[in-house]
């Protein structure tokens, strides 16, 4: 029987009373499980009665925020859907615009302009800029602009466009009604847990069938989830706590692995771990959700398909889907387009600090110093960003004290489908192990692409965090839009001397930028599972544990291919905007992926590369 998972979690979070650590916010939106029972009792035999409250829970009691918001104009006139009054009234009047660089004389202006009007730089790649300002500001920016740029530019989200891409990121309460609809006609009788309620169904035929990737969720919801699947999956799975966020929110994650401990072995040796971090930046969402499904398909795989059972049992699989809660809670509650953390600053009125930037290995502070409203502001010194600081001890600790050598790190971002690898503080120091980065990197890509055909961009971090222009057939680098400066990626590759350490800018490329619609998240979760377990097969030849990696691929279907006809859900690309733009005339060619290979067209392609 069809089950659905996130319905059957809920349950014994309702029942156990288990509370969320986020401090009470009474009429904070999307807090389910607040309304939770409070006392511990039995809930075998009450199965259908207790689905249905925690289903009406969950997906269509409205809350106190939304009973108050007002309900506005209609945007258009095929949209059903209203925008709130607030969401109108603070962003109704913003555009994101994108900025085709072809000189170094325009991206210096753009950059100081944007220095001076305190511009919210969304993203950058090499002959682009894509800002977002309120549109009566346009006129000001392009006043400080040469001529060429003031015609170079597109409107990526219009006005109201934009405020309705925000809005529709939030569960609405019209997928509320869908949701329970669908989650009423797959209820399972009550009989038929009253032996098992948490047993076998728990498994996904994939897990696009859960419920909870339909949509983006609050930290109220993604914290117990996490206790939960912690409480169901003892034999691989447990709960980690990095620290601390500024205002007292635990940074948790999950560790998931057949860890030695759960041996009796009195020196067990060294454990191979791979960092999987995510949300550093708040407003990249997907970034959040995409960790979570590569953790519900890595536990919920386990010891169901063979060659993720292999993988956990080489290593060690560490998830951090929110490393900065805070400003997590804060986009679900206040600002939808926050990026920094909520840390307290030397300006009262200015918030935050931006974790990437706050790591201590070649830390530059020096372009946003005594400036807290940037957003990439780095702090006053190396590691003041709280959560930063608890992720690097927590992860010091490690090794030091807890037998754990991390040999691998993913570092989720969006967007602008981009594989970074180290460094990113200078294009002029090369990391030491480049070409391992590069050929791993080409493998995670032609991964990527197998799954979906999404092309992801390989290239060094630095090459990321900089305008290049090509100038008579010589590469120079321009002014960075963001904070100079190491990253969490560098310390994490310099100091903790993780050899296979990557920044994953995940999708799309500008389209919806960081408003990236929920029907990606699935999509997006799929093609990064292919990564990962791409990832895992290079890690097992790298490291010895062999030759049994290599018909990895084909388990990998299982568990993310065995839906491809339903694949089109919103690779459906005809939808998708993006497609123009992703579908290069390379784009899957029907390759095969040899785990742990990479073959020889991209090793040519490599070469030219450089
Ligand atoms: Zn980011």
């Amino acid at each position: 029987m069809r089950f659905h998972h996130a319905a059957l979690l809920a349950i014994p979070l309702a029942e156990l009373g288990v509370a969320t650590a986020v401090p009470s916010h009474a009429d904070e939106a999307f807090q389910p499980v607040a309304s939770a029972h409070p006392q511990t009792r039995p809930f075998l035999g009450q199965w259908q009665r207790l689905s249905q409250r925690v289903i009406e829970t969950i997906w269509s009691q409205p809350s106190k925020n939304e009973e108050n918001i007002t309900k506005v104009k209609k945007i258009s006139k095929t949209e059903e859907q209203l925008l709130p009054a607030h969401t109108l009234a603070r962003y109704g009047g913003d555009v994101l615009l994108r900025f085709n660089i072809s000189t170094e004389q325009e991206a210096k202006s753009l950059a100081e302009a944007s220095d001076t009007l305190l511009l919210d730089v969304w993203e950058f790649a090499a002959d682009w800029v894509d800002i977002r300002l309120a549109q009566e500001l346009v006129p000001s920016l392009l006043g400080l602009l040469p001529q060429s740029l003031q015609r170079s530019h597109v409107p990526l989200l219009r006005e109201r466009e934009l405020a309705q891409a925000i809005f529709d990121t939030y569960p609405t309460p019209r997928d509320h009604a869908r949701h329970l609809e669908a989650s009423k006609a797959s209820l399972p009788s009550p009989m038929s847990h009253d032996q098992r309620p948490v047993g076998p169904s728990l498994y996904p035929q994939g897990a696009e069938t859960n419920i909870f990737f339909n949509d983006y969720q609050p930290l109220s919801v993604i914290q117990p989830w996490m206790r939960l699947l912690t409480s169901l999956f003892t034999t691989h799975v447990r709960l980690v706590n990095v620290g601390t966020s500024a205002q007292g929110r635990d940074i948790q994650g999950l560790r998931i692995g057949i860890h030695p401990t759960n041996d009796d072995d009195p020196a067990p040796p060294t454990r191979k771990t791979v960092l999987i971090t995510a949300g550093l930046h708040a407003r990249e969402w997907i970034s959040t959700s995409t960790a979570n499904y590569i953790a519900y398909t890595l536990i919920t795989g386990f010891g169901k398909t063979a060659s993720i059972t292999r993988m956990l049992e080489d290593f060690d699989f560490v998830i951090v889907p929110t490393l900065n809660p805070d400003g997590y809670v804060y986009t679900w509650e206040t600002d939808r387009l926050w990026r920094k953390n909520r840390q307290q600053t030397s300006i009262r009125f200015c918030h935050g600090m931006d974790l990437d930037h706050s790591f201590g290995f070649q830390w530059d502070g020096s372009s946003t110093a005594g400036n807290p409203c940037s957003e990439s502001y780095a702090g006053e010194q190396a590691f003041d960003a709280v959560e930063a600081r608890a992720l690097a001890d927590w992860a010091r600790n490690e090794t030091e004290n807890n037998n754990v050598e991390f040999i691998g790190l993913m570092d989720l971002h969006s967007y602008s489908q981009q594989i970074l690898y180290p460094y990113s503080f200078s294009c002029k120091d090369l990391a030491p192990g480049l070409e391992d980065l590069e050929e791993l990197g080409y493998g995670l890509q032609k991964a990527i692409r197998r799954a979906h055909g999404h092309v992801y961009e390989v290239l060094p971090a630095c090459e990321g965090n900089a305008i290049a222009a090509g100038a008579s057939g010589k590469k120079s680098y321009l002014p960075q839009m963001e904070n100079r400066g190491g990253s969490g990626l560098d310390w994490f590759y310099h100091e903790m001397h993780v050899r296979w350490a990557y920044q994953l800018k995940l999708r799309d490329r500008g389209t919806y930028g960081f408003l990236l619609p929920r029907e990606h998240i699935i999509p997006t979760g799929k093609e990064m599972v292919d990564a990962i377990m791409y990832f895992g097969g290079f890690l097992q030849e790298a490291y010895g544990s062999k030759s049994r990696s290599v018909e990895g691929g084909g388990d990998i279907e299982a568990v993310t291919g065995d839906e491809a006809g339903r694949q089109n859900e919103v690779e459906n690309e005809a939808a998708d905007k993006d497609a123009e733009i992703d579908a290069s005339p390379s784009a899957e060619g029907g390759e095969t992926v040899v785990v742990g290979h990479v073959d020889a067209k991209a090793r040519q392609d490599l070469r030219k590369r450089r």
